[in-house]
Protein backbone atom coordinates (compact mmCIF):
# COMPACT_ATOMS: atom_id res chain seq x y z
CA UNK A 1 0.00 0.00 0.00
CA UNK A 2 1.75 3.60 -0.94
CA UNK A 3 1.41 5.87 1.69
CA UNK A 4 -0.69 8.98 1.37
CA UNK A 5 1.93 11.17 0.69
CA UNK A 6 2.00 14.56 2.61
CA UNK A 7 1.77 17.43 0.68
CA UNK A 8 3.92 19.63 2.79
CA UNK A 9 6.63 17.42 2.36
CA UNK A 10 6.29 17.32 -1.36
CA UNK A 11 8.07 19.05 -3.73
CA UNK A 12 6.20 19.41 -6.89
CA UNK A 13 2.57 20.79 -6.33
CA UNK A 14 1.03 16.95 -5.26
CA UNK A 15 -1.94 17.62 -7.71
CA UNK A 16 0.07 18.06 -10.55
CA UNK A 17 -1.60 15.95 -13.48
CA UNK A 18 0.02 16.74 -16.59
CA UNK A 19 -2.61 18.09 -19.49
CA UNK A 20 -3.72 16.44 -21.86
CA UNK A 21 -2.15 16.99 -25.18
CA UNK A 22 -4.86 16.61 -27.67
CA UNK A 23 -6.61 19.36 -29.54
CA UNK A 24 -8.70 16.96 -31.67
CA UNK A 25 -9.69 13.56 -32.31
CA UNK A 26 -6.62 11.99 -32.63
CA UNK A 27 -5.26 9.23 -30.86
CA UNK A 28 -3.21 10.74 -27.64
CA UNK A 29 -2.16 8.53 -24.56
CA UNK A 30 -2.59 9.55 -21.30
CA UNK A 31 -1.36 7.87 -18.17
CA UNK A 32 -2.30 6.08 -15.34
CA UNK A 33 -5.71 7.33 -13.22
CA UNK A 34 -4.60 6.61 -9.69
CA UNK A 35 -6.39 7.27 -6.69
CA UNK A 36 -6.46 10.23 -4.87
CA UNK A 37 -6.33 9.86 -1.36
CA UNK A 38 -4.98 11.97 1.26
CA UNK A 39 -3.88 14.86 -1.50
CA UNK A 40 -1.73 12.50 -3.24
CA UNK A 41 -2.23 10.42 -6.12
CA UNK A 42 -1.37 6.65 -5.14
CA UNK A 43 -1.92 3.10 -6.66
CA UNK A 44 -4.46 0.67 -5.55
CA UNK A 45 -3.05 -1.52 -2.63
CA UNK A 46 -2.82 -4.38 -4.59
CA UNK A 47 -1.24 -3.00 -7.64
CA UNK A 48 -3.93 -4.14 -10.17
CA UNK A 49 -4.96 -1.71 -12.70
CA UNK A 50 -6.83 -2.22 -16.01
CA UNK A 51 -6.16 -0.60 -19.65
CA UNK A 52 -8.44 2.41 -20.36
CA UNK A 53 -9.81 2.75 -23.81
CA UNK A 54 -10.08 5.10 -26.24
CA UNK A 55 -13.55 3.65 -27.90
CA UNK A 56 -12.54 6.28 -31.18
CA UNK A 57 -9.74 3.75 -31.94
CA UNK A 58 -10.71 1.19 -30.09
CA UNK A 59 -7.12 1.59 -28.67
CA UNK A 60 -5.63 1.45 -25.12
CA UNK A 61 -4.80 5.46 -23.87
CA UNK A 62 -3.88 4.44 -20.28
CA UNK A 63 -4.73 2.36 -17.31
CA UNK A 64 -6.89 2.73 -13.87
CA UNK A 65 -5.95 1.08 -11.24
CA UNK A 66 -8.66 -1.16 -9.43
CA UNK A 67 -9.15 -0.80 -5.54
CA UNK A 68 -10.08 -2.47 -3.19
CA UNK A 69 -11.45 -2.64 0.54
CA UNK A 70 -7.88 -1.60 1.56
CA UNK A 71 -7.85 1.52 -0.20
CA UNK A 72 -11.26 2.43 0.80
CA UNK A 73 -10.31 2.06 4.50
CA UNK A 74 -7.09 4.22 3.64
CA UNK A 75 -9.65 6.80 2.05
CA UNK A 76 -11.97 6.92 5.24
CA UNK A 77 -8.67 7.20 7.62
CA UNK A 78 -7.87 10.58 5.76
CA UNK A 79 -11.03 11.72 5.67
CA UNK A 80 -12.03 11.13 9.23
CA UNK A 81 -9.23 13.18 10.05
CA UNK A 82 -10.18 16.06 7.75
CA UNK A 83 -14.00 15.91 8.55
CA UNK A 84 -14.04 18.33 12.21
CA UNK A 85 -12.35 20.62 10.26
CA UNK A 86 -14.16 21.15 7.23
CA UNK A 87 -18.23 20.74 8.86
CA UNK A 88 -16.97 23.34 11.07
CA UNK A 89 -15.96 25.79 8.50
CA UNK A 90 -18.65 28.08 7.38
CA UNK A 91 -20.92 26.94 4.76
CA UNK A 92 -20.11 30.71 3.33
CA UNK A 93 -16.21 29.88 3.25
CA UNK A 94 -16.84 26.43 1.43
CA UNK A 95 -18.04 28.11 -1.32
CA UNK A 96 -15.43 30.42 -1.85
CA UNK A 97 -13.18 26.94 -2.60
CA UNK A 98 -16.32 25.98 -4.93
CA UNK A 99 -16.38 29.48 -6.33
CA UNK A 100 -12.46 29.23 -7.07
CA UNK A 101 -13.03 25.57 -8.54
CA UNK A 102 -15.37 26.99 -11.30
CA UNK A 103 -12.32 29.62 -12.41
CA UNK A 104 -10.53 26.48 -12.85
CA UNK A 105 -13.14 24.31 -14.73
CA UNK A 106 -13.76 27.50 -17.00
CA UNK A 107 -10.03 27.84 -17.25
CA UNK A 108 -9.33 24.46 -18.48
CA UNK A 109 -12.76 23.82 -20.30
CA UNK A 110 -10.98 23.40 -23.74
CA UNK A 111 -8.59 20.88 -22.71
CA UNK A 112 -10.68 19.10 -20.54
CA UNK A 113 -13.45 18.40 -22.79
CA UNK A 114 -10.77 17.22 -25.23
CA UNK A 115 -10.04 14.38 -22.84
CA UNK A 116 -13.97 13.55 -22.16
CA UNK A 117 -14.26 13.28 -25.96
CA UNK A 118 -10.97 10.93 -26.10
CA UNK A 119 -11.89 8.74 -22.92
CA UNK A 120 -16.01 8.45 -23.71
CA UNK A 121 -16.15 8.61 -27.29
CA UNK A 122 -18.58 11.34 -27.31
CA UNK A 123 -17.87 14.68 -29.88
CA UNK A 124 -15.75 17.79 -28.48
CA UNK A 125 -19.51 19.98 -28.66
CA UNK A 126 -21.04 17.14 -26.49
CA UNK A 127 -18.05 16.88 -24.13
CA UNK A 128 -17.68 20.47 -23.75
CA UNK A 129 -21.76 20.55 -22.79
CA UNK A 130 -21.25 17.55 -20.08
CA UNK A 131 -18.76 19.69 -18.45
CA UNK A 132 -20.97 23.06 -18.93
CA UNK A 133 -23.39 21.07 -17.24
CA UNK A 134 -21.68 20.15 -14.19
CA UNK A 135 -20.43 23.54 -13.95
CA UNK A 136 -23.92 24.87 -13.54
CA UNK A 137 -24.75 22.19 -10.69
CA UNK A 138 -21.57 23.86 -8.96
CA UNK A 139 -23.12 26.80 -9.29
CA UNK A 140 -26.16 26.02 -7.91
CA UNK A 141 -23.68 24.93 -4.78
CA UNK A 142 -22.09 28.36 -4.82
CA UNK A 143 -25.57 29.75 -4.16
CA UNK A 144 -26.47 27.76 -0.94
CA UNK A 145 -25.06 30.23 1.43
CA UNK A 146 -27.50 32.32 0.55
CA UNK A 147 -30.50 29.66 0.16
CA UNK A 148 -29.72 27.32 2.89
CA UNK A 149 -30.19 29.57 5.81
CA UNK A 150 -32.69 26.76 7.65
CA UNK A 151 -35.78 28.45 9.29
CA UNK A 152 -36.70 29.67 12.90
CA UNK A 153 -39.76 30.46 14.24
CA UNK A 154 -41.19 30.90 17.82
CA UNK A 155 -43.10 28.06 18.31
CA UNK A 156 -45.09 28.92 21.77
CA UNK A 157 -44.62 31.93 23.81
CA UNK A 158 -41.35 32.56 24.54
CA UNK A 159 -40.41 28.94 22.77
CA UNK A 160 -38.14 29.02 19.61
CA UNK A 161 -37.39 26.13 17.00
CA UNK A 162 -34.98 26.53 14.66
CA UNK A 163 -33.64 23.95 11.72
CA UNK A 164 -29.55 23.54 11.06
CA UNK A 165 -28.67 21.40 8.23
CA UNK A 166 -25.48 19.75 9.63
CA UNK A 167 -23.34 17.48 7.19
CA UNK A 168 -23.77 13.64 6.85
CA UNK A 169 -20.50 12.90 7.69
CA UNK A 170 -18.06 11.26 5.08
CA UNK A 171 -20.39 9.77 1.99
CA UNK A 172 -20.16 8.29 -1.19
CA UNK A 173 -20.57 8.95 -5.12
CA UNK A 174 -20.61 6.23 -7.24
CA UNK A 175 -21.45 7.03 -11.28
CA UNK A 176 -21.64 5.68 -14.64
CA UNK A 177 -19.64 5.91 -18.08
CA UNK A 178 -21.63 8.25 -19.85
CA UNK A 179 -21.17 11.68 -18.38
CA UNK A 180 -17.61 11.81 -16.89
CA UNK A 181 -17.78 15.37 -15.51
CA UNK A 182 -21.89 15.96 -15.44
CA UNK A 183 -22.94 13.43 -13.07
CA UNK A 184 -20.10 13.85 -10.78
CA UNK A 185 -21.04 17.31 -10.56
CA UNK A 186 -24.55 16.41 -9.73
CA UNK A 187 -23.29 15.55 -6.46
CA UNK A 188 -19.80 16.64 -5.44
CA UNK A 189 -20.51 20.76 -5.08
CA UNK A 190 -23.67 20.02 -2.82
CA UNK A 191 -22.42 17.28 -0.60
CA UNK A 192 -19.00 19.56 -0.59
CA UNK A 193 -20.96 22.49 0.46
CA UNK A 194 -22.95 20.62 2.84
CA UNK A 195 -19.73 20.11 4.91
CA UNK A 196 -19.04 16.71 4.18
CA UNK A 197 -15.97 14.69 3.39
CA UNK A 198 -16.90 12.92 -0.10
CA UNK A 199 -15.54 9.90 -1.75
CA UNK A 200 -16.08 9.58 -5.36
CA UNK A 201 -15.77 6.12 -7.61
CA UNK A 202 -15.75 7.28 -10.76
CA UNK A 203 -16.52 5.03 -13.87
CA UNK A 204 -13.14 2.88 -14.55
CA UNK A 205 -14.16 3.45 -18.41
CA UNK A 206 -13.78 7.23 -17.76
CA UNK A 207 -12.09 7.93 -14.77
CA UNK A 208 -9.39 10.62 -16.21
CA UNK A 209 -12.98 13.32 -16.06
CA UNK A 210 -12.86 12.83 -12.25
CA UNK A 211 -8.81 12.36 -11.76
CA UNK A 212 -8.90 16.00 -13.16
CA UNK A 213 -11.80 17.32 -10.58
CA UNK A 214 -9.21 15.71 -7.48
CA UNK A 215 -6.64 17.71 -9.39
CA UNK A 216 -8.27 21.19 -9.61
CA UNK A 217 -10.49 21.19 -6.45
CA UNK A 218 -7.30 20.23 -4.46
CA UNK A 219 -5.57 23.36 -7.13
CA UNK A 220 -8.86 25.46 -5.28
CA UNK A 221 -7.74 24.82 -1.95
CA UNK A 222 -10.05 21.83 -0.79
CA UNK A 223 -8.19 21.03 2.21
CA UNK A 224 -6.57 17.49 1.84
CA UNK A 225 -8.97 14.25 2.40
CA UNK A 226 -12.15 16.39 1.94
CA UNK A 227 -12.15 14.96 -1.79
CA UNK A 228 -11.24 11.59 -2.52
CA UNK A 229 -11.33 9.24 -5.39
CA UNK A 230 -11.26 5.79 -5.18
CA UNK A 231 -11.02 4.00 -9.10
CA UNK A 232 -12.52 0.29 -9.42
CA UNK A 233 -14.89 -1.98 -10.05
CA UNK A 234 -17.42 -4.07 -8.30
CA UNK A 235 -15.29 -4.61 -5.16
CA UNK A 236 -14.54 -0.66 -4.56
CA UNK A 237 -17.89 0.21 -4.96
CA UNK A 238 -19.36 -2.72 -2.42
CA UNK A 239 -16.29 -1.90 0.17
CA UNK A 240 -17.38 1.60 -0.42
CA UNK A 241 -21.11 1.06 0.36
CA UNK A 242 -20.38 -1.47 3.45
CA UNK A 243 -17.81 1.01 5.18
CA UNK A 244 -19.32 1.59 8.30
CA UNK A 245 -17.85 5.14 8.35
CA UNK A 246 -19.36 6.43 5.15
CA UNK A 247 -22.92 7.55 5.82
CA UNK A 248 -25.07 8.04 2.41
CA UNK A 249 -24.08 6.87 -1.14
CA UNK A 250 -25.40 8.55 -4.67
CA UNK A 251 -25.26 6.18 -7.22
CA UNK A 252 -25.98 6.36 -10.86
CA UNK A 253 -26.24 4.05 -13.09
CA UNK A 254 -28.47 1.07 -14.58
CA UNK A 255 -30.96 -0.36 -13.07
CA UNK A 256 -29.48 -3.91 -12.01
CA UNK A 257 -26.75 -2.05 -9.64
CA UNK A 258 -28.98 0.76 -8.74
CA UNK A 259 -31.24 -1.81 -7.42
CA UNK A 260 -28.76 -4.42 -5.53
CA UNK A 261 -27.07 -1.26 -4.27
CA UNK A 262 -29.81 0.42 -2.76
CA UNK A 263 -30.88 -2.75 -1.26
CA UNK A 264 -27.53 -3.55 -0.02
CA UNK A 265 -26.77 0.20 2.12
CA UNK A 266 -30.55 0.31 3.08
CA UNK A 267 -29.97 -3.00 4.91
CA UNK A 268 -26.96 -1.51 6.36
CA UNK A 269 -28.67 1.74 7.47
CA UNK A 270 -27.81 4.45 5.24
CA UNK A 271 -29.21 6.57 3.46
CA UNK A 272 -29.58 5.46 -0.12
CA UNK A 273 -29.86 7.42 -3.63
CA UNK A 274 -29.79 5.49 -6.68
CA UNK A 275 -30.67 6.21 -9.86
CA UNK A 276 -31.10 3.93 -12.55
CA UNK A 277 -31.73 3.51 -16.15
CA UNK A 278 -34.79 4.71 -18.30
CA UNK A 279 -36.82 4.01 -21.67
CA UNK A 280 -37.63 7.25 -22.38
CA UNK A 281 -40.99 7.25 -24.67
CA UNK A 282 -41.91 10.39 -26.58
CA UNK A 283 -45.74 10.85 -27.71
CA UNK A 284 -45.97 12.27 -31.58
CA UNK A 285 -49.36 13.62 -32.48
CA UNK A 286 -50.34 14.47 -36.13
CA UNK A 287 -50.39 18.63 -34.96
CA UNK A 288 -47.02 18.69 -33.93
CA UNK A 289 -45.05 20.81 -35.94
CA UNK A 290 -42.86 19.15 -38.32
CA UNK A 291 -39.46 20.55 -38.38
CA UNK A 292 -39.32 21.57 -34.53
CA UNK A 293 -40.13 17.31 -33.76
CA UNK A 294 -38.03 15.74 -36.30
CA UNK A 295 -35.19 18.01 -34.73
CA UNK A 296 -35.49 17.20 -31.41
CA UNK A 297 -36.46 14.03 -31.42
CA UNK A 298 -33.64 12.99 -33.84
CA UNK A 299 -31.33 14.73 -31.25
CA UNK A 300 -32.70 13.17 -28.37
CA UNK A 301 -32.32 9.79 -29.63
CA UNK A 302 -28.94 10.19 -31.18
CA UNK A 303 -27.12 12.80 -29.07
CA UNK A 304 -24.19 11.54 -27.11
CA UNK A 305 -24.93 8.08 -29.32
CA UNK A 306 -27.99 7.58 -27.73
CA UNK A 307 -25.93 6.87 -24.13
CA UNK A 308 -28.20 9.42 -22.55
CA UNK A 309 -30.49 8.48 -19.38
CA UNK A 310 -32.67 10.95 -20.82
CA UNK A 311 -32.39 9.93 -24.88
CA UNK A 312 -35.38 9.03 -26.66
CA UNK A 313 -35.41 5.63 -27.25
CA UNK A 314 -39.05 4.65 -28.31
CA UNK A 315 -41.32 7.16 -29.97
CA UNK A 316 -45.42 6.36 -29.66
CA UNK A 317 -46.68 7.66 -32.95
CA UNK A 318 -50.37 8.56 -32.69
CA UNK A 319 -52.08 8.22 -36.36
CA UNK A 320 -51.09 9.95 -39.06
CA UNK A 321 -47.53 10.92 -38.38
CA UNK A 322 -45.98 9.76 -41.43
CA UNK A 323 -44.75 12.99 -42.57
CA UNK A 324 -42.97 13.51 -39.67
CA UNK A 325 -41.46 10.03 -39.57
CA UNK A 326 -40.00 10.94 -43.18
CA UNK A 327 -38.81 14.38 -41.46
CA UNK A 328 -37.13 12.15 -38.93
CA UNK A 329 -35.47 9.84 -41.61
CA UNK A 330 -34.28 12.59 -43.76
CA UNK A 331 -32.56 14.19 -40.28
CA UNK A 332 -31.14 10.80 -39.21
CA UNK A 333 -29.46 10.35 -42.28
CA UNK A 334 -27.92 13.34 -42.50
CA UNK A 335 -25.93 12.48 -39.31
CA UNK A 336 -22.43 12.25 -40.01
CA UNK A 337 -20.84 9.56 -37.17
CA UNK A 338 -17.99 10.63 -36.46
CA UNK A 339 -18.30 14.30 -36.65
CA UNK A 340 -21.72 14.66 -35.48
CA UNK A 341 -22.07 11.81 -33.49
CA UNK A 342 -19.19 10.29 -31.55
CA UNK A 343 -19.08 6.41 -30.75
CA UNK A 344 -20.67 3.32 -28.38
CA UNK A 345 -18.55 2.98 -25.47
CA UNK A 346 -17.47 -0.70 -25.82
CA UNK A 347 -17.13 -3.31 -28.44
CA UNK A 348 -19.40 -5.50 -25.84
CA UNK A 349 -21.75 -2.43 -26.01
CA UNK A 350 -21.90 -2.41 -29.65
CA UNK A 351 -22.50 -6.19 -29.80
CA UNK A 352 -25.80 -5.81 -27.80
CA UNK A 353 -26.96 -2.77 -29.44
CA UNK A 354 -26.88 -5.00 -32.39
CA UNK A 355 -28.19 -7.48 -31.47
CA UNK A 356 -31.36 -5.61 -30.28
CA UNK A 357 -31.38 -4.13 -34.12
CA UNK A 358 -31.18 -7.70 -35.69
CA UNK A 359 -33.95 -9.30 -32.86
CA UNK A 360 -36.68 -6.35 -33.90
CA UNK A 361 -35.70 -7.07 -37.93
CA UNK A 362 -36.48 -10.47 -37.08
CA UNK A 363 -39.63 -9.65 -35.33
CA UNK A 364 -41.09 -7.89 -37.91
CA UNK A 365 -40.07 -4.30 -37.41
CA UNK A 366 -39.14 -2.35 -40.15
CA UNK A 367 -35.84 -0.81 -40.32
CA UNK A 368 -35.92 2.53 -42.00
CA UNK A 369 -32.13 3.92 -41.11
CA UNK A 370 -29.74 1.12 -40.47
CA UNK A 371 -26.62 2.22 -38.28
CA UNK A 372 -25.25 -1.15 -38.10
CA UNK A 373 -22.62 -1.07 -40.98
CA UNK A 374 -21.33 2.53 -39.97
CA UNK A 375 -17.89 3.45 -40.94
CA UNK A 376 -15.55 5.87 -39.94
CA UNK A 377 -12.82 5.80 -42.45
CA UNK A 378 -9.20 6.04 -40.20
CA UNK A 379 -11.36 4.91 -37.04
CA UNK A 380 -11.86 0.77 -38.11
CA UNK A 381 -10.89 -0.18 -34.82
CA UNK A 382 -13.49 2.06 -33.11
CA UNK A 383 -16.76 0.95 -31.87
CA UNK A 384 -19.78 2.50 -33.61
CA UNK A 385 -23.38 2.33 -34.46
CA UNK A 386 -25.19 4.94 -36.73
CA UNK A 387 -28.50 5.93 -36.31
CA UNK A 388 -31.33 3.42 -36.41
CA UNK A 389 -35.01 4.12 -36.70
CA UNK A 390 -36.71 0.77 -36.03
CA UNK A 391 -40.95 1.00 -37.32
CA UNK A 392 -44.10 -0.93 -36.36
CA UNK A 393 -41.88 -2.25 -33.10
CA UNK A 394 -44.78 -4.02 -31.11
CA UNK A 395 -44.70 -2.68 -27.54
CA UNK A 396 -44.00 -6.29 -26.28
CA UNK A 397 -40.99 -6.32 -28.38
CA UNK A 398 -37.40 -6.48 -26.35
CA UNK A 399 -36.26 -3.42 -28.49
CA UNK A 400 -39.48 -1.66 -27.12
CA UNK A 401 -39.33 -2.59 -23.08
CA UNK A 402 -35.30 -2.64 -22.59
CA UNK A 403 -33.23 -0.26 -22.25
CA UNK A 404 -30.76 -0.70 -25.65
CA UNK A 405 -28.42 2.45 -24.24
CA UNK A 406 -27.77 3.13 -27.58
CA UNK A 407 -28.50 5.28 -30.93
CA UNK A 408 -31.97 3.49 -31.72
CA UNK A 409 -35.20 4.50 -31.67
CA UNK A 410 -38.06 2.20 -31.87
CA UNK A 411 -41.42 3.55 -32.85
CA UNK A 412 -44.60 1.99 -31.79
CA UNK A 413 -47.91 2.74 -33.74
CA UNK A 414 -51.21 3.43 -31.80
CA UNK A 415 -54.19 5.49 -32.83
CA UNK A 416 -54.86 7.70 -30.01
CA UNK A 417 -53.30 9.56 -27.30
CA UNK A 418 -54.70 7.19 -24.62
CA UNK A 419 -53.12 4.70 -26.18
CA UNK A 420 -50.06 6.20 -26.32
CA UNK A 421 -50.11 7.15 -22.37
CA UNK A 422 -50.96 3.57 -21.85
CA UNK A 423 -47.86 2.45 -23.77
CA UNK A 424 -45.59 4.67 -22.19
CA UNK A 425 -47.35 3.85 -18.30
CA UNK A 426 -47.03 0.25 -19.04
CA UNK A 427 -43.16 0.51 -19.25
CA UNK A 428 -41.23 -0.17 -15.48
CA UNK A 429 -39.35 2.93 -15.70
CA UNK A 430 -40.01 6.38 -15.52
CA UNK A 431 -36.84 8.78 -15.90
CA UNK A 432 -38.41 11.12 -18.82
CA UNK A 433 -40.98 11.23 -21.12
CA UNK A 434 -42.15 14.03 -23.81
CA UNK A 435 -44.93 14.88 -25.84
CA UNK A 436 -45.00 16.72 -29.30
CA UNK A 437 -48.26 18.24 -30.52
CA UNK A 438 -49.18 22.59 -30.89
CA UNK A 439 -52.25 21.92 -29.03
CA UNK A 440 -52.09 23.20 -25.44
CA UNK A 441 -54.74 20.72 -24.67
CA UNK A 442 -52.96 17.94 -25.27
CA UNK A 443 -49.62 18.63 -24.01
CA UNK A 444 -51.46 19.44 -20.59
CA UNK A 445 -53.45 16.38 -21.08
CA UNK A 446 -50.32 14.17 -21.56
CA UNK A 447 -48.11 15.58 -19.09
CA UNK A 448 -50.65 14.74 -16.35
CA UNK A 449 -51.22 11.62 -17.40
CA UNK A 450 -47.36 10.32 -18.47
CA UNK A 451 -45.43 8.17 -15.63
CA UNK A 452 -41.81 10.32 -15.36
CA UNK A 453 -40.23 12.22 -13.04
CA UNK A 454 -39.08 14.65 -16.03
CA UNK A 455 -41.94 15.41 -18.98
CA UNK A 456 -41.05 17.54 -22.34
CA UNK A 457 -43.64 19.73 -24.01
CA UNK A 458 -41.98 19.55 -27.58
CA UNK A 459 -38.19 18.87 -25.81
CA UNK A 460 -37.10 15.97 -26.41
CA UNK A 461 -34.46 15.84 -23.73
CA UNK A 462 -36.43 17.31 -20.54
CA UNK A 463 -33.54 17.75 -18.23
CA UNK A 464 -34.80 20.14 -15.47
CA UNK A 465 -31.98 23.08 -15.37
CA UNK A 466 -30.76 24.11 -12.28
CA UNK A 467 -32.79 24.93 -9.60
CA UNK A 468 -35.27 22.76 -10.77
CA UNK A 469 -34.18 18.97 -9.84
CA UNK A 470 -32.89 15.75 -11.59
CA UNK A 471 -34.89 12.79 -10.86
CA UNK A 472 -37.49 9.80 -12.00
CA UNK A 473 -39.62 7.55 -11.11
CA UNK A 474 -40.13 3.82 -11.11
CA UNK A 475 -36.95 1.68 -12.17
CA UNK A 476 -35.45 4.64 -13.02
CA UNK A 477 -34.72 5.29 -9.17
CA UNK A 478 -34.38 3.82 -6.00
CA UNK A 479 -34.91 6.53 -2.51
CA UNK A 480 -36.55 9.59 -2.49
CA UNK A 481 -36.28 12.90 -3.37
CA UNK A 482 -34.06 14.25 -6.42
CA UNK A 483 -30.29 14.19 -7.19
CA UNK A 484 -29.80 18.08 -8.03
CA UNK A 485 -30.71 20.73 -6.53
CA UNK A 486 -32.80 21.80 -2.99
CA UNK A 487 -33.33 17.94 -2.71
CA UNK A 488 -29.94 17.25 -3.94
CA UNK A 489 -29.02 19.44 -1.21
CA UNK A 490 -30.79 18.03 1.50
CA UNK A 491 -29.80 14.14 0.54
CA UNK A 492 -26.51 15.49 2.00
CA UNK A 493 -27.33 16.89 5.34
CA UNK A 494 -29.21 16.02 8.49
CA UNK A 495 -31.43 18.29 9.96
CA UNK A 496 -31.20 18.85 13.24
CA UNK A 497 -34.00 21.31 14.83
CA UNK A 498 -33.30 23.23 18.43
CA UNK A 499 -35.75 24.27 20.37
CA UNK A 500 -34.88 26.51 23.28
CA UNK A 501 -36.31 28.75 25.89
CA UNK A 502 -34.68 31.82 27.71
CA UNK A 503 -36.76 33.02 30.26
CA UNK A 504 -39.43 31.53 32.62
CA UNK A 505 -43.05 32.81 31.18
CA UNK A 506 -45.72 33.39 33.86
CA UNK A 507 -48.33 32.01 31.03
CA UNK A 508 -46.41 28.71 30.20
CA UNK A 509 -48.67 26.01 29.11
CA UNK A 510 -47.74 22.89 28.67
CA UNK A 511 -46.79 23.27 24.95
CA UNK A 512 -43.91 26.05 26.38
P1 LIG B 1 -23.22 0.56 -14.56
O1 LIG B 1 -24.36 0.31 -13.67
O2 LIG B 1 -22.62 -0.58 -15.29
O3 LIG B 1 -22.02 1.22 -13.71
C1 LIG B 1 -22.23 2.31 -12.87
C2 LIG B 1 -21.21 2.26 -11.73
O4 LIG B 1 -21.42 1.07 -10.97
C3 LIG B 1 -19.77 2.21 -12.23
O5 LIG B 1 -18.98 3.03 -11.41
C4 LIG B 1 -19.39 0.73 -12.10
O6 LIG B 1 -18.03 0.54 -11.82
C5 LIG B 1 -20.25 0.28 -10.94
N1 LIG B 1 -20.66 -1.13 -11.04
C6 LIG B 1 -20.89 -1.84 -12.18
N2 LIG B 1 -21.31 -3.08 -11.86
C7 LIG B 1 -21.35 -3.16 -10.52
C8 LIG B 1 -21.71 -4.20 -9.59
N3 LIG B 1 -22.10 -5.40 -10.01
N4 LIG B 1 -21.65 -3.93 -8.28
C9 LIG B 1 -21.26 -2.71 -7.84
N5 LIG B 1 -20.91 -1.70 -8.67
C10 LIG B 1 -20.95 -1.91 -10.00
O7 LIG B 1 -23.66 1.73 -15.56
P2 LIG B 1 -22.85 2.31 -16.79
O8 LIG B 1 -22.84 1.31 -17.89
O9 LIG B 1 -21.56 2.90 -16.36
O10 LIG B 1 -23.80 3.55 -17.20
C11 LIG B 1 -24.91 3.41 -18.02
C12 LIG B 1 -26.19 3.29 -17.23
O11 LIG B 1 -26.32 4.40 -16.34
C13 LIG B 1 -27.43 3.32 -18.09
O12 LIG B 1 -28.31 2.34 -17.62
C14 LIG B 1 -27.98 4.70 -17.89
O13 LIG B 1 -29.37 4.84 -18.10
C15 LIG B 1 -27.64 4.94 -16.47
N6 LIG B 1 -27.65 6.36 -16.13
C16 LIG B 1 -28.71 6.81 -15.43
C17 LIG B 1 -28.80 8.15 -15.12
C18 LIG B 1 -29.99 8.67 -14.37
O14 LIG B 1 -29.98 9.83 -14.01
N7 LIG B 1 -31.02 7.90 -14.09
C19 LIG B 1 -27.79 9.03 -15.53
C20 LIG B 1 -26.71 8.52 -16.24
C21 LIG B 1 -26.65 7.16 -16.54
Amino acid sequence: MNEPMNPASCPLKPWTVPAYNGADYAMVSYGTARNWIGGAFVDAADGQQQPVLNPRYGQTMGTVVLSGAADVAQAVLVANKALPGWRSTPMKDRSQILLKFRELLLRDLVELSWLLAAENGKTFGESKADIEKGIECLEYACSLPNIAEGGGLEVSRGVRCEVMYEPVGIVGCIVPFNFPVMVPMWMIPNALAAGNCVLVKPSETVPYGCLRLAALLAEAGLPTGVFQTINGTRAAVEALVDHPDVGAIGFVGSTRVAKLLYARGSALGKRMLCLGGAKNHVLVVPDADVALTAQNVVASSFGCAGQRCMASSLMVAVGPVQHIIDAMVVAAKNIQVGKDMGTIVSAEAVTRITRYIDEAERQGAKVLVDGRKVQVPGCEGGFWVGPTILDHVRPDMPAACDEIFGPVLSIVRVDTVDQGIAVQNANAYGNGAAIFTTSGAVARYASERLHAGMVGINIGVPVPREPFAFGGWGDSKFGHGDMTGWDGFRFWCKPKKITSKWALQADATWMS
